[in-house]
């Protein structure tokens, strides 16, 4: 978790769309969750309306191209990491925080703000050479993006794009993830 970064939430790209725009004033900042000093944007509400959550999916969906794999990460990753992927026609694996996953594929440890964080991959899910497209909420600080493009890499994948719903830009996350295109339906 990073922050604070207090910029309104705004549409990605040069376009208006009425459609994100309703969206972006679905996300609900949170002052001082989970410490003191963390701004937290709260996707929740988006999620439970039914035209937003349809918008979201319906446009990292399309950003999916040619991977046959989505990835989410841990874990409101999960929620939209499975839409996306029902409407983009592919499987999801999830990324998961250690000691979640009975057979582990491949592991990263990467550090946070204060101390690490450790990603798991499931076992048996990835054929080598498989193109996965990774999904998060959020991108912040890229720490977490960057650590799990790692673990598919490791485990024999290409990491063909990743998307998020919200980019925190001054936390400057996006070159962690060094070539791999970037998407983020908003920005803050
Ligand atoms: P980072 O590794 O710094 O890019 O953090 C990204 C991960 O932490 C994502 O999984 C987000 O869900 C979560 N996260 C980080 N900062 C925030 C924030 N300010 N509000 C909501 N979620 C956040």
């Amino acid at each position: 978790m990073t922050g604070p970064v207090a910029d309104p939430v705004a549409v990605a790209g040069p376009d208006p769309d009425p459609d994100l725009e309703r969206v972006a004033g679905l996300v609900r900042d949170v002052p001082d969750f989970p410490s003191p000093g963390i701004l937290f944007r709260d996707i929740t509400p988006v999620l439970a309306d039914a035209e937003a959550f349809t918008a979201v999916t319906t446009e990292l969906a399309a950003l999916v191209g040619e991977a046959d794999l989505v990835a989410g990460i841990e874990a409101r990753g999960f929620l939209l990491g499975a839409a996306v992927a029902v409407v983009a026609g592919t499987g999801v694996i999830p990324i998961r925080k250690s000691g979640k996953l009975p057979r582990v594929a491949a592991s990263r440890t990467y550090d946070l703000e204060y101390g690490t964080a450790t990603l798991e991959l499931p076992a048996d899910t990835l054929r080598a050479g498989a193109r996965v497209f990774l999904v998060d909420d959020v991108l912040a600080t890229g720490g977490t993006a960057a650590a799990s493009a790692d673990l598919l890499r490791e485990a024999g994948a290409t990491v063909v794009g990743f998307g998020a719903l919200l980019e925190l830009t001054a936390l400057n996350g996006r070159p962690r993830l060094g070539d791999v295109p970037v998407h983020a339906l908003l920005t803050a």
